[in-house]
């Protein structure tokens, strides 16, 4: 059985005032539920850090899995000692000698404030043992080994190397959002950086078979078990939308039929979202990138609704959404072929400048109240969990 430990550094609670309490308590949740896989870890959840206590399990394997934790801003691996300074010389040569560094520094934080000595005294001290027994120089600007004591109550902790995490916050704190969820690149990178926030996402899917296939959901489904390496259950729901998409094909004429058929689906998911406390709704958009997402178009569309969208990357460049969405792991399930309930009639004048009066003329010609009550009655729903598929990631 090991004496290692895990050291958790938070990502953004430290600006979070009185609510650091909820948000520590909330990320050691999801750290556990996340590792709950490995039986024998111990956890110690304090206020400035959170400490897993290795055990009999393998760090590489539950560090792969910290990386995907909103909230986590690095991590360490720790060896910890008895607190005496011979002892904790000792760890410390020995992290000095299998280092190829050349350079080091000694950073030491005296949490017990009984332990005999001051912090610069053990930082002279074992600075002096390193020079006399090692070939690395002091460097206190940029040193390439920086080997930081923690000493506590009965143990002293000693770590020299930190491990990127995800930052932002945990899962939930920012309350709930539906993310209108496509199979295109956009919307699942989108996803990721709501949750990375600290929001909880519910995503809607608007389907509209035979046009669309079944490659289309098995694709949603796919997108989604990547999606919840970071938050482990997503609620996805599923709406029939062929008939309501017909018909507005037929009432708005080419120009009009994108511009009138987003409004609906906003007001769909709007009334989605209130059913199941979700604050805002959230897409893939990106100013500029087709017809629907001029500020014109944008603001014409979402005049329907009485709950704030946001979009993550209305300002990011194509480019760099598709580094993200490589980075994060949905790329690849993105750019499979498939048909998108937006792309199936073939729409060769979309208006980039859709007007009001226009729009509402469109709109009194059918009785649209109706198809939205039936797309609301007959919406399936299923959730995809980390559990299902544990074995991939
Ligand atoms: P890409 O632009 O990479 O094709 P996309 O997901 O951005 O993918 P768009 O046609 O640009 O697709 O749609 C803009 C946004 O509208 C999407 O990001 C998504 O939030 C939403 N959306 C589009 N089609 C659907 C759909 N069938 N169901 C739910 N939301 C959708
Ligand atoms: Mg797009």
């Amino acid at each position: 059985m090991s004496n290692d430990l895990i050291l958790v550094r938070f990502g953004e609670l430290s600006t979070k005032g009185k609510n650091i309490n909820m948000f520590i308590k909330r990320l050691g949740q999801d750290i556990k539920e996340k590792l709950h896989t490995f039986k024998t870890l111990t956890y110690d959840i304090e206020h400035d850090h959170i400490y897993i206590h290795i055990n009999d399990e393998s760090f590489d394997q539950i560090a792969k899995r910290l990386k995907n934790v909103p909230g986590i801003g690095s991590f360490s691996l720790v060896k910890y000692v008895a607190e005496d300074l011979e002892s904790i010389k000792n760890e410390c040569l020995s992290v000095a000698k299998s280092s190829s560094a050349k350079t080091f520094k000694i950073i030491t934080k005296r949490i017990d404030k009984l332990f005999p000595f001051h912090s610069d005294e053990i930082n002279r001290s074992i600075a002096g043992l390193l020079l006399s027994q090692t070939k690395l120089k002091v460097d206190v600007h940029n040193p390439e080994l920086p080997i930081h004591i923690m000493i506590r109550p009965g143990k002293a902790y000693i770590y020299s190397t930190s491990i990127k995490g995800m930052g932002g916050y945990p899962c939930g704190v920012g309350g709930k959002s539906l993310m209108l969820l496509s199979g295109g690149i956009d919307s699942p990178v989108a996803a990721f950086q709501m949750i990375k926030r600290g929001i909880r996402l519910e995503c809607i899917h608007f389907s509209a078979p035979p046009y669309t296939s079944e490659n289309v959901i098995i694709k949603i489904r796919d997108l989604l078990k990547v999606l919840s390496q970071y938050q482990t259950s997503i609620k996805l729901y599923i709406v029939p939308f062929t008939e309501f998409q017909e018909n507005i094909y037929k009432y708005a004429g080419t120009s009009y039929a994108i511009t009138i058929m987003r409004r609906m689906m906003l007001r769909i998911s709007e009334a989605i979202a209130h059913h199941h406390n979700c604050l805002v709704l959230s897409s893939g958009e990106s100013i500029g990138q087709v017809a629907s997402q001029t500020l014109k178009s944008m603001a014409a569309i979402e005049e329907c609704l009485n709950m704030p969208m946001i979009r993550p990357l209305a300002t990011v460049d194509k480019n760099d959404i598709i580094e993200q969405a490589k980075s994060i792991g949905t790329y690849e399930i993105s750019i499979r072929p498939y048909e998108d309930c937006c792309t199936i009639f073939d729409v060769k004048d979309p208006t980039t400048c859709p007007h009001l009066d226009k729009i509402i003329e469109i709109e009194s010609k059918f009785d649209y109240q109706k198809y939205i009550h039936d797309c609301i009655e007959n919406i399936k729903y299923e959730y995809i969990t980390l559990e299902d598929q544990e074995e991939e990631f």
